[in-house]
């Protein structure tokens, strides 16, 4: 499975997990756990990144060097175009820390969604969403059940069109970085 069927596999599973009231709790963990996973991702590549730009772009310049022309107030006289051996590979991570930084936004907003509290029509006492009667007054909560699939169906197809534009972004910017 290539990369972004995978990442379209992960919003599209994070997705359903949260709208499945019975599951609701597994689907919280799970898309923390993912939140958790795409967050050491990203501080791998940007760990991968400062690398290559402190040992390639900055390969000739010694500690004493940088230290001379702090002091002499002439850090300008360092500056340079930053010229990577591997730019695709610069590009690759680059474009890798976006697409974690995309799961972990749609991951987020499922979350608040889910998790956001809402108000008892009856006796105005605050509810967790997804509760079918208050646990005040016992007041019935729930929507009717259509409308209730009808919006699962939507936000599945919504995370699926988000994963697909996701890809379809990513599959341009590959192209481009291949042309360079
Ligand atoms: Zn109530």
């Amino acid at each position: 499975m290539s990369f972004w069927e995978e990442l379209g596999q992960r919003i599209t599973q994070g997705s359903q997990g949260a709208l499945q009231k019975t599951k609701a709790i597994a689907g919280v963990v799970t898309m923390n756990a993912d939140i958790s996973d795409s967050k050491r991702k990203i501080r791998d590549l940007y760990e991968e990144l400062g690398k290559m730009l402190v040992e390639e772009a900055f390969a000739d310049l010694t500690a004493g060097r940088i230290s001379e022309a702090l002091e002499a107030d002439k850090a300008d006289s360092l500056k340079r175009e930053i010229d990577f051996k591997d730019w695709k590979e610069v590009l690759t991570k680059v474009m890798y820390i976006k697409s974690e930084e995309e799961v972990i936004a749609i991951n987020e907003e499922k979350i608040r969604e889910f998790t956001e509290e809402e108000r008892c029509p009856s006796c105005g006492r605050k509810v967790n969403k997804g509760m079918t009667f208050c646990p005040d007054c016992g007041a019935k909560l729930i929507r009717p059940k259509e409308e209730a699939d009808g919006a699962d169906e939507a936000a599945k197809a919504a995370a699926a069109d988000a994963a697909k534009a996701a890809a379809a972004d990513a599959a341009k910017a590959a192209d481009q970085a291949a042309e360079q």
